[in-house]
């Protein structure tokens, strides 16, 4: 029989409301037998994560605030539990758990059990409400002592666990430390839960539910309507990640990658969409599609040296690159020419760094000049359709060309599997429509 790990993210368990679709959802399918919930969302726009008021109150008890100030936070968090747990007519009383978490937090449990117990007290509820069994992630999922995940001990253990049980809802987005204190992932970690559970039932396919229909192709705050990705590679998925896009956590990819199950990107509020499917290998090559998406960011600067005979002088660019080493900024790109040699970094990580960035270089390689200009956005165009078709490069140049957009840096990966150009960040939004206009018709 084959198996599906659902995990379902915070939007999609906010109300009671939601939480009978998510039933239903899980319902209509036998295969979904292992649940990850995250904690409740947000229902409306201005509403507050579950997550955020568990940190809030954790914040208040440290700074020693008067005790009716928690006291009101913690009750809107009672509120939203038990809010559920009526509408659903669940006859089920959770006042004991949010009394022991409460009392938790008053003892100095620490900031991450704190923003776990959102999931733990979501889960108890939609194990109870779908009648599955319930398995605490503390149980199962480990960190190590420098606070990474112990792939191997977690594996083993959640398999262990779960051959115990044919249908389970387990919290996600934390585990514990050696010392047994509870530690979460980073902010969305439920999506790795949900990977790391998947891995271990060695399921057929991990179903990621979310509010929206899948990957979109670009950003729909700079293009408006963009198509959704209906397959997608880790590979290219990563490209985009790393540029910004962002739906699924950007670790919850590794544990099924090297599992070999496909991620399937699926909407809550409209489960009848097929959303987006993320594989190892594609299941077929459109040639129709040479882009798969385009993401980018804005916040760049280039540090620009220049050299004459720079190209004869050996070890040039590694005495450049020390530098950036010494003073702990990693840098994205390296376009260079004959005499001169650009380096692409994160305006942030020049903070503070400036002078001695630029005194270092001065020194290590006495450079005609050297000098860093900011405000440039990259975008990034991925697809492994670039693979196979050509003038992709040329077309991304024209497009931006025809907006009246200079390019001020274009690198394309040697794996053809992205181009990336980089342009003034007031161009940004422009350059974006641009090219989706040229790739998408
Ligand atoms: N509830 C956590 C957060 O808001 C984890 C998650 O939703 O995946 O970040």
């Amino acid at each position: 029989m084959p198996i599906k790990v659902v995990k379902f993210g915070g939007s999609s368990l906010a109300d009671a409301e939601h939480f009978k679709q998510v039933a239903q959802i899980i319902r209509s399918d036998p295969a979904r037998r292992y649940v990850v919930p995250s904690a409740p969302g947000k229902r409306i726009k201005e509403d507050t994560k579950v997550t955020d008021m568990l940190y809030r109150c954790y914040e208040l008890i440290r700074a020693r605030e008067p005790r009716e100030a928690i006291d009101r936070l913690y009750g809107q968090i009672t509120d939203r539990y038990n809010g559920i747990i009526a509408e659903l007519g669940l006859s089920f009383d959770l006042s004991g758990e949010l009394e022991y978490v409460k009392n938790a937090m008053l003892h100095a449990s620490g900031r991450d059990y704190a923003a776990s117990r959102g999931e733990y007290l979501n889960a108890l509820i939609l194990a109870k409400y779908l009648k599955f069994d319930f398995i605490d992630a503390e149980n199962i999922i480990y960190f190590k002592d420098d606070g990474t995940l112990d792939e191997e001990k977690t594996n083993d253990a959640v398999a262990a666990e779960l051959s115990q049980h044919t249908h389970a809802v387990i919290p996600g987005f934390y585990g514990v430390m050696p010392n047994g204190t509870i530690k979460t992932f980073s902010r969305g970690g439920s999506d790795i839960t949900g990977s790391i559970v998947a891995r271990a039932a060695k399921a057929d396919l991990y179903e990621n539910w979310t509010d929206v229909s899948g990957f979109m192709m670009a950003d729909p705050r700079i293009v408006k309507d963009p198509c959704i990705i209906q397959e997608i590679t880790y590979r290219e998925l990563r490209e985009l990640s790393y540029m910004g896009a962002t739906v699924l956590h950007e670790d919850a990819v590794f544990p099924v990658r090297t599992a070999g199950i496909p991620i399937n990107i699926r909407n809550t509020n409209r489960p009848d969409d097929p959303g987006t499917m993320i594989v190892a290998h594609p299941s077929g090559f459109d040639t129709e599609k040479v882009i798969t998406g385009i993401a980018g960011k804005k916040g760049f600067s280039v540090l620009t040296i220049e050299k004459d005979m720079m190209n004869s002088e050996i070890g040039f660019g590694r005495k450049v690159l020390e530098v950036f080493e010494e003073n702990g900024i990693s840098f994205e790109h390296l376009p260079s020419g004959i005499d001169t040699m650009s380096v692409v970094v994160a305006t942030s990580a020049l903070e503070g760094r400036r002078d001695r960035l630029m005194q270092s270089v001065a020194r290590m390689v006495r450079p005609d000049s050297v000098f860093i200009e900011d405000g440039l956005a990259l975008v990034a165009v991925v697809g492994r359709g670039m693979i196979k078709a050509k003038g992709t490069a040329a077309r991304v140049c024209d497009a931006l060309a025809r907006a009246d957009i200079n390019i001020r840096m274009i690198d394309q990966g040697s794996s053809e599997l992205n181009i990336i150009v980089g342009v003034s960040e007031d161009e940004y939004e422009d350059a974006v429509n641009a090219i989706y206009g040229e790739f998408v018709k």
